[in-house]
């Protein structure tokens, strides 16, 4: 059987506003129904962040602990992956929601340019989240913003700061960092099967109008997709997605052109050696 495809729904992050589209879930309960209906979808990762009600990002561990008994009771067995991505906070306030023991969690081992500042991760902070994950049994995505981050991972795989073999996600068209660019694309893959073995998952997060090429790329090349409205609003040039579902129905698409499975969360679970999932009190086991 053809390996099945992990899409990962990044539900809301922190820069797109209901001014940008108002399906953006920012109020935890709008996170759960709209984590819900991707779920029901086809999503089988869902990467959050959480907002203050007035949409600036937040970190408050409060949030996101409400956001994870949500999803855990209405999204059975759906993976759980917070963002410890910099727009969230700063220094250690961006693992602090970690202790909550997320399935997953983004990590991100190299600093780089965004759209209007530098994308600071220090690697004092990338060894301090990278131990938190580690205490915690807490998987990390490596957010591959740049080359030099895939082979960062396989230093502190060897160095013993990763348990097991890490998920590595591509994240190409952000402005200032790496451009969409096929051949960078492909050599990314060759250098994770390099470096980690060729069962090792990866990813892929396209921004904007490339999350459709991404997401096109990454599944016809066995890889896994990542969608949502953080990364992309629109649907196409002139309409607005009009939710985080019907971007995951895209990419359920693009599955299905190329013969790909869409993973259930337990087969997600094996793909990535992640625990069982968490039951929820009053939730059928
Ligand atoms: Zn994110």
């Amino acid at each position: 059987m053809t390996k099945p495809c992990i899409i990962c729904v990044a539900i809301t992050g922190s820069l797109p506003t209901k001014a940008n589209n108002p399906a953006v879930p920012i109020t935890v309960s709008e996170q759960i129904e709209s984590t819900h209906e991707a779920f029901e979808a086809g999503a089988a990762i869902v990467h959050a962040h959480v907002r203050n009600d007035d949409e600036t990002p937040s970190s408050d561990p409060e949030k996101f602990a409400a956001l994870k008994e949500g999803i855990e009771r209405h999204c059975p067995g759906m993976i759980i992956q917070f963002s410890t991505g910099g727009r969230s906070g700063a220094g250690k306030t961006r693992g602090g929601m970690l202790s909550l023991r997320p399935d997953m969690a983004s990590l991100s081992v190299g600093s780089n340019n965004f759209p209007t500042r530098v994308y600071e991760n220090p690697p004092d902070l990338v060894d301090w989240l990278a131990l938190e994950m580690l205490v915690r049994d807490v998987k990390p995505e490596i957010e591959a913003f740049d080359l030099s981050h895939i082979l960062k991972a396989r230093e502190m795989a060897d160095k013993g700061q990763l348990e097991g073999t890490p998920c590595i996600q591509f994240v190409m068209g952000v402005r200032n960092a790496m451009p969409v660019d096929r051949d960078v694309f492909d050599y990314y893959i060759h250098t994770v099967h390099r470096l980690f073995g060729k069962d090792t998952p990866w990813c892929a997060a396209g921004i904007g109008p490339h999350q459709l090429t991404l997401n096109e790329w990454a599944i016809a090349a066995g890889g896994h997709a990542r969608t949502g409205l953080e990364d992309n609003v629109r649907l196409d040039r002139d309409t607005l997605a009009p939710s985080n579902a019907a971007l995951v129905r895209r990419a359920v698409e693009i599955c299905d052109k190329n013969d790909r499975p869409v993973a259930t969360p337990d087969q997600a679970r094996a793909l990535l050696g992640l625990r069982p999932a968490t039951i929820t009190k009053g939730q059928a086991a």
